[in-house]
C-alpha cells in the first residue's frame, strides 16, 4: 500500500508518518528529512537548498523528484508513506509516473486537516521544545520562514487537495485531536 499524507506545515505527517512505520512496516519518504540530511552531509545539492529551505520557499521539482526516484528504487517493505512530497502539481504529476513505471498504485491521499492558527502555535512550541532539550530549533522553524511556508502552501501545494479529488483519491482527517486520535483515525481510512 502506497499513501501521500497531505497537509500544511505543522499538520502532524510527520509524527502520523512514525506511528505508519512502526504499525505497518511501510517506509517514510519525507522529502524534507532528505533535504535536511543533504545540507548537512555537506553535498553540492545540499549546499544550493540550504538556503531555499532555511527562507521556506520551496527547492526546485527536479530536486525533490530526483530524491524520490532513487528511494522507490530500494526496498519497499508494507509500501511508501509519501510525507512532505508531493508539494506541486508538477511532483504530483511525476509520483502518478513514476508509480506507473513501476507497476505500483497509489492507495490513499490523506489530508490532515488543521487551521492555521494552532500550525503557528505548533512550529512555534516545536522550536522552543528543541532549544529546551539542549538542542537547536530547524533553521526554518521561525515567524518569518513560516510565513513564507504558509504561503507556499497555500500557492503551490493546495491544489493538490483539489487534485487529488477530483482523481476520487482524497479522504480527509481531522488533525486536530490527540495523536493517537488522528492515528486512529488514519488506521481506519487505510483499514
Ligand atoms: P514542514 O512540513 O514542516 O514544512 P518539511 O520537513 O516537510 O517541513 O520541509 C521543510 C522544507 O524542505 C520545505 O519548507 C521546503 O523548503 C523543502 N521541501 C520539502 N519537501 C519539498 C518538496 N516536495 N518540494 C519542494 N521543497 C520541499
Amino acid at each position: 500500500m502506497n499513501i501521500i499524507l497531505l497537509g500544511p506545515p505543522g499538520a502532524g505527517k510527520g509524527t502520523q508518518a512514525q506511528h505508519l512505520v512502526d504499525d505497518r512496516n511501510m517506509i517514510q519518504l519525507s522529502t524534507g528529512d532528505m533535504l535536511r540530511a543533504a545540507k548537512d552531509s555537506g553535498t553540492e545539492m545540499g549546499k544550493v537548498v540550504a538556503d531555499v529551505m532555511a527562507r521556506g520557499d520551496l527547492v526546485t521539482d527536479e530536486i525533490v523528484i530526483g530524491l524520490i526516484r532513487e528511494k522507490l528504487e530500494g526496498d519497499k517493505q508494507g509500501g511508501f508513506i509519501f510525507d512532505g512530497f508531493p508539494r506541486t502539481l508538477a511532483q504530483a504529476d511525476a509520483l502518478g509516473q513514476l508509480l506507473d513505471e513501476m507497476g505500483e498504485s497509489l492507495d490513499h491521499v490523506i489530508e490532515l486537516q488543521v487551521n492555521d492558527d494552532v500550525l503557528v502555535d505548533r512550529i512555534v512550541n516545536r522550536a522552543k521544545e528543541a532549544v529546551a532539550a539542549g538542542g537547536t530549533a530547524r533553521a526554518d522553524d521561525n515567524a518569518e520562514s513560516l510565513k513564507v511556508r504558509l504561503m507556499a502552501y497555500y500557492k503551490q501545494t493546495s491544489p493538490l487537495i483539489g487534485y487529488y479529488y477530483a482523481k476520487g483519491q482524497l479522504q480527509g482527517v481531522d488533525g486536530l485531536g490527540q495523536i493517537a486520535e488522528v492515528r486512529a483515525e488514519i488506521a481506519g481510512v487505510l483499514g
